[in-house]
């Protein structure tokens, strides 16, 4: 899967993207990601791609016609049209649905916002959809369209070491994950509990499912709103059960 970011700070990009799974992806040449920096695309020799708003008030917004040329010449370097998504405040919220829907892409484009954001004409006429992290102010889209490519590479096959990692991750059916433990066995008087200790697979499978249904009702009971299978709501019925022994 390619990826394309557009945005005036490649390098906070690019950087970023060297660690880790990502950084793993690219490596072996599963994904490709290149930023493309509307400066390029400047009209005058001070490369300057904002400018005041219309109407007064603070800040800076950034220009239509560097944008316009930078998205322009990131779909130049793809095999057809790439969806195009800007990274806002605005958006609507980026979940795991929605990164499963990008990594069954070939690519996207994704356009990182600055200042006080961006021309309204841009993001009419050459963006498809509109992300946001959550709800809360970021100064730049770089980090937003950094979690977004995180999250999709991940589910790219191959990128991952263990196919199976990704999974059994928090939202990946609907519930959070399981809780995790590793050796040593015993720390600070805490202990690991006994079903993952007792070699029983079926057991260990049962007791992470009661696990991951039981922390989805305590903290996103949301997430729960479809109603659950007799098999799980049984499973959770006897988790708050011995909880409350
Ligand atoms: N004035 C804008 C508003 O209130 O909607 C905020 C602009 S923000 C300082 C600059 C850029 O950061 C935005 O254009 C967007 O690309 C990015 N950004 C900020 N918060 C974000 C969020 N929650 N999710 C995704 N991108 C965000």
């Amino acid at each position: 899967m390619q990826f394309r970011i557009v945005t005036l700070f490649p390098e906070m990009v690019e950087n970023v993207a060297r660690f880790g799974v990502v950084g793993r992806g690219l490596d072996e040449g599963l994904i490709g990601l290149t930023c493309i920096s509307p400066r390029r695309f400047a009209g005058d020799v001070h490369n300057t791609v904002d400018d005041r708003p219309y109407g007064g008030g603070p800040g800076m917004v950034m220009q239509y016609e560097p944008l316009k040329a930078a998205v322009a010449e990131a779909q130049s370097t793809l095999q057809g049209p790439a969806t195009v998504v800007c990274l806002s405040p605005q958006g609507r919220r980026f979940d795991q649905a929605t990164a499963r829907r990008y990594a069954g892409f070939d690519s996207l484009v994704l356009v990182a916002g600055r200042y006080e954001g961006i021309d309204e004409r841009f993001i009419k006429a050459h963006v498809d959809e509109e992300l946001s992290l959550g709800d809360f102010v970021l100064s730049g889209g770089e980090i937003a369209a950094m979690a977004v490519i995180d999250s999709v590479a991940r589910l790219i096959p191959g990128v991952l070491g263990d196919k199976d990692s990704a999974t059994f991750d928090s939202f990946e059916d609907g519930l959070l994950d399981h809780p995790h433990y590793t050796r040593p066995e015993t720390v600070d008087g805490l202990s690991v509990p006994a079903a993952l200790l007792s070699g029983d697979h079926a057991r260990i499978a049962r007791w992470r499912r009661a696990e991951a249904l039981g922390r989805t009702h305590r903290r996103r009971p949301d997430l729960l709103a479809g109603g659950l299978s007799d098999e799980d709501q049984a499973l959770l019925d006897e988790w708050l059960a011995a909880q409350e022994e």
